[in-house]
């Protein structure tokens, strides 16, 4: 038997042929069923997940962006946020880019390590430039040895 759309509900059982499978429910929908260009389904669940998937992706892209553009200021000494005239001072820890004083700050963090015998909280703090700071998390987060 042919594939149709999956996402028809009974007794209206949709007939139509399928356009695209959904990259999160997995199931194969027909043009009036879904987004084909986005490869989700009409499911609200599918679409949240798809709209996460593309705040995601642009942040990332928007991250890389600018890091390119940092990078490319620094080589000509010039703090890595963009329009900031000043001189370059100091790295960004995490992407490593340099910048002045007014474009980065000290935060400081701490997490717990544990191995099988014991707990050690761990204290640091380390230099973030804006674009960084959601990854101060990253670092509190607690390890396992
Ligand atoms: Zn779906
Ligand atoms: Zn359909
Ligand atoms: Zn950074
Ligand atoms: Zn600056």
């Amino acid at each position: 038997m042919a594939l149709h759309c999956e996402k028809g509900l009974l007794p209206l059982l949709c007939r139509e042929p399928v356009a695209e499978q959904c990259l999160y429910c997995g199931k194969h929908f027909c043009v009036k069923h879904g987004h084909v260009d986005k490869a989700t389904c009409g499911n609200f669940s599918c679409m949240q997940n798809y709209k996460r998937d593309r705040a995601i992706k642009e942040r990332e892209l928007w991250e890389e962006e600018r890091r390119r553009g940092g990078i490319e200021r620094n080589a000509i000494n010039l703090c890595g946020h963009p329009e900031c005239v000043n001189e370059v001072y100091v790295a960004c820890g995490h992407c490593e880019v340099l910048f002045c004083p007014n474009h980065v700050s000290r935060r400081a963090f701490s997490f717990n390590t544990y191995t099988r015998r014991s707990v050690t909280r761990v204290q640091g703090d380390i230099i973030l430039c804006e674009a960084c700071l959601p990854y101060l998390k990253e670092y509190k987060k607690d390890r396992y040895e």
